[in-house]
């Protein structure tokens, strides 16, 4: 093989991760290309609910050096995020190559090999920028293959005018349940329940029209405990103690867990008032579903909505991709993000954390750190 069939930098994903990835290493003179199995930028935004907003402010949810248009609210809808997505690749006429979808990355005498669309490149540096919120998951909870009732995922939502006279219940208090617990308790639905095994870290998105997110910098500069005390304060100043209400506490401080196990602190635009208010109820989490419909409880108890939607989070699909490099934990979220990992030099993965500040503000972060790795390696 001539030194010329090896690229210098293969990107994996067309995303805000990859993108940022790809425009930082051209600023530093560093070629890339963008392998994108999508046909355009931005497909997971497009396919996300017609009511998402971002639970992050705009400011802190940019590409770099471009900035939401003028009169883009403090939290952009899904198609003010494709939109922007879209200006950021055009504008930098950036090396996507669309409906390449990536099958495998391996190891092959010092360099990366990626597996595209049955053909073998090579490179010396792969970054991995495929999304942590790739395959939406379910636990396998038990009777729910012969439930006779529907049984969806936060990512099918669909809109919440959709559930106009039908009951609902939510499983998780994360982040996704509450996202569609705002936007469902403003339609016309009927009775909503939210199962809940843990309690949720969860802010207000904005206190007296104030966006919080605004505040992000300074939480996120804060050691865990002292962060923990901020979060959990500004909760219980904003709703007191939610177990009057039925929802159990949280199993610990909302930074901690994001920092330690990945979990995303929920945002809240009215769905815990409407707990408080009974237009919510919260019950136990889930034991089992049943073939005529039936949902059973952890207490015992029994309803019937006329949809579930398991608010469960995501899996990044990483396991077939790089599994046998031992760079994953046991939930296949990659070790390192930001970075590479020292039993994959030159393997780097970013965008599969949540942050504070934001992910889309983490991964502009991460790219231009991956550059300068990339460009001081040796590998180069
Ligand atoms: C419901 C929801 C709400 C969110 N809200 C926010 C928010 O308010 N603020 C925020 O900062 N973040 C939010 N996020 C996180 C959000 O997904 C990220 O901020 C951002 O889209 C992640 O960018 P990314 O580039 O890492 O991944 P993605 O945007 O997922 O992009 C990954 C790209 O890689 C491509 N790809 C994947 N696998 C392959 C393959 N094998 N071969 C080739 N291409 C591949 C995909 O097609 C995609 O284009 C939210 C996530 C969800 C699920």
């Amino acid at each position: 093989m001539s030194s010329t069939d090896v690229e210098r930098v293969i990107v994996i994903g067309a995303g805000p991760a990859g993108m940022a990835t790809s425009h930082a290493l051209g600023k530093i003179g560093v070629a890339s290309v963008i392998l994108e199995q999508e046909a355009r930028i931005g497909e997971p935004w497009r396919r996300r609910h017609k009511n998402i907003t971002l639970n992050t402010h705009r400011n802190f949810s940019a590409m770099p050096g471009l900035a939401f248009p003028k009169g883009t609210p403090a939290f952009p809808g899904r198609d003010a995020v494709v939109d922007h997505l879209m200006a950021f690749g055009k504008h930098h006429r950036l090396p996507i190559e669309y409906g390449v979808t990536v099958d495998t990355i391996s190891r092959e005498d010092g360099l990366w090999a990626v597996r595209a669309n049955g053909a073998k490149r090579l490179a010396r540096d792969v970054v991995v920028a495929t999304g942590r919120d790739k395959h939406p998951y379910m636990p396998e909870w038990k009777g729910a293959k012969e439930f006779g009732g529907r049984l969806i995922h936060a990512a099918d939502f669909g809109q919440a005018n959709d559930y106009a006279g039908k009951s609902v219940l939510v499983i998780g208090a994360g982040n996704s349940g509450f996202d569609l617990l705002n936007h469902l308790i403003r339609a016309k639905t009927g009775q909503l329940w939210l199962a809940a095994r843990n309690g949720p870290s969860i802010l207000p998105k904005r206190i007296a029209n104030v966006a919080v997110h605004m505040f992000s910098p300074v939480t996120n500069a804060l050691p865990n405990w002292l962060a923990d005390a901020v979060v959990g304060t500004t909760q219980r100043l904003m709703w007191g103690d939610m177990t009057r209400y039925g929802m159990p506490k949280a199993p610990g401080g909302g930074v901690s867990r994001l920092r330690s196990d990945y979990t995303a602190i929920a945002a809240d635009d009215g769905a815990m008032n409407a707990i408080k208010a009974g237009r919510i109820k919260v019950v136990p989490t889930v034991r089992e579903f049943r073939p005529d419909g039936a949902v059973v409880l952890d207490d015992g108890q029994t309803i019937r909505p006329d949809v579930t939607i398991a608010g469960t989070g995501y899996r990044t699909g990483l396991d077939g991709l790089v599994g046998e490099y031992g760079v994953l934990d046991e939930r296949g979220f990659p070790l390192v993000n930001g970075s590479d990992h020292p039993n994959a030099p030159g393997l780097w993965f970013l965008g599969m954390r949540p942050n504070l500040r934001g992910c889309f503000y983490a991964a502009v972060q991460q790219a231009g750190e991956i550059a300068k790795g990339i460009s001081r390696s040796r590998r180069l």
